[in-house]
């Protein structure tokens, strides 16, 4: 698979949109009421900062953001591609938007993100979504006010996949939260694990300029934000494609430099680049959190070999082990895929025995499904359901008993955490996160956004509960 796309090898700056802007606010500008953008994300943590830039930018162009499609002028779905099912969606979420361009034919509905960028896609939505003005594929999202001043200008629709090797900078952002922010360090991936589509549809490697990550972190520290999240498909490989060897663990040290109170988190990391230099930058630092999310994926070196993983399960747990001797209250989280093709029993017990050892203190777990365009799609030995799902509950009962007993080891202490106001399930409730990542549950009202100091009275897999301290 691969995109019909016009490459570039520049830096590009979204200043160079400026004109498009310009052209787009003439329009928004005569509009009788200010007009209202609508978006909607799918996936990850990396698309939901992707959608704060399309929302910044809309909003730059003269557009109101609102919270419903209904009574929008201009709608854009960010979709993800991970899963076949969150495809089906997005193109479903997309179908029901029909009636909205039939009562409104100003309507402007743009489809970006990675599944736009599989032209078996593009071709779906030029026959069967007609009203979709344009697509929009993840690396020229900073296009943005180019496609919607050539749909105005032009009325025609924009189909086509556009893929650059740049990392646009200065586009504005709309961040969603006034005290958590992610900050996209890199984009694309070099690692072609054979499940996985990203590869395909984000482009390779492309680590931003260290200044400009420093510049946004400071702001952001200035501007009160004290949950900062540095993103990247594979963060370890930042720098890799700089001439000069700076790579990740200078950033994170040069990050933790800068005055003020806040915690820096990162992901995902690979466990084939993780360092030890990377630990010690960590261990040795004020402000970054000890958490650590490594995807080890399977416990069998065959099953990972298949994968195109690139470490085995000895290297994976030489590096966790090194993170427990420098950090011993890091709490490790994991992502594994159960029932990948030709995976035998034998095996499966492997990622359990490796579970019992690295005793994570909470796993992303999946069954195996095929991504069309991947290598693992075309392997022999798919397992059928029944296996995957009997797994799938084996994997999940043994990973409750561990985090039960991760998380029970807290009680009688005092964790930090950031509130995150009244909970949204129980309104008895307030709740909030530590430094490592978990949930606490307790009933003294903290506003959103405060650190508070809590005793922790009672744990469960997947919460802690406790009472604020004065
Ligand atoms: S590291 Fe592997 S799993 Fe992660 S985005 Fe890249 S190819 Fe996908």
């Amino acid at each position: 698979m691969s995109l019909d796309c016009s490459r570039s090898a520049q830096p590009q700056t979204a200043l160079d949109m400026i004109p498009y802007m310009d052209a787009v606010r003439a329009v928004t500008g005569k509009m009788p009421e200010k007009p209202r953008c609508f978006v909607l994300t799918f996936g990850c943590q990396q698309n939901v900062a992707d959608s704060e830039k399309l929302a910044g930018m809309a909003v730059d162009m003269g557009y109101q953001i609102i919270d419903i499609p209904e009574g929008a002028d201009l709608i854009l779905v960010n979709t993800c591609a991970i899963r076949e099912h969150a495809e089906q969606k997005a193109l479903s979420v997309v179908g029901q938007y029909k009636h909205l361009k039939e009562k409104n034919p100003a309507l402007i509905i743009g489809i970006c993100g990675c599944m736009v960028a599989q032209e078996h896609r593009r071709e779906e939505i030029k026959k069967s979504y007609p009203y979709v003005s344009f697509v929009l594929c993840t690396s020229v999202l900073y296009r943005l006010p180019q496609y919607l001043a050539e749909v105005m200008e032009k009325g025609k629709r924009i189909l086509r996949g556009e893929e650059e090797h740049t990392v646009a900078e200065g586009a504005p952002i709309r961040r969603e939260s006034t005290y958590r922010a992610s900050v996209s360090i890199m984009y694309g991936c070099n690692n072609f694990c054979s499940y996985c589509i990203v590869p395909y549809v984000r482009g390779r490697e492309r680590s931003r300029e260290p200044a400009a990550v420093i510049a946004e972190v400071k702001d952001l520290v200035a501007r009160g934000y004290k949950d900062i999240t540095l993103l990247g498909q594979n963060v370890n490989s930042y720098g890799k494609d700089r001439a000069d060897g700076y790579a990740f663990p200078q950033l994170l040290a040069d990050l933790d430099k800068i005055e003020g109170d806040y915690t820096l988190h990162f992901m995902t990391s690979h466990p084939k680049d993780a360092t030890r230099e990377l630990v010690d930058v960590m261990a040795a630092s004020r402000h970054v959190a000890h958490s650590f999310h490594l995807p080890l994926q399977a416990g069998s070196d065959r099953i990972l070999t298949l994968m195109n993983r690139h470490y085995d399960c000895a290297k994976y747990l030489d590096i966790l082990d090194y993170m427990r001797e420098k950090m011993p209250d890091i709490a490790v989280t994991s992502d594994i895929i159960v029932a990948f093709p030709t995976e035998t029993e034998a095996e499966f017990e492997q990622t359990l025995a490796m579970l019992r050892r690295a005793r994570f203190d909470m796993i992303y777990s999946f069954i195996y499904s095929p991504r069309k365009g991947t290598p693992a799609a075309k392997m022999e030995g798919q397992l059928p359901h029944s296996v995957s799902a009997d797994r799938m509950g084996r994997l999940l009962a043994l990973q409750n008993e561990i985090a039960d007993a991760a998380n029970s080891r807290l009680v009688g202490g005092t964790v930090r955490v950031i509130s995150e106001g009244v909970s949204k399930n129980d309104a008895s409730v307030y709740t909030g996160r530590t430094d490592q990542n978990k949930i606490v549950f307790f009933k003294e009202p903290v506003p959103e956004g405060e650190w508070a100091f809590v005793k922790i009275d009672r744990a469960a897999a997947f919460a802690l509960y406790g009472t604020v301290e004065k």
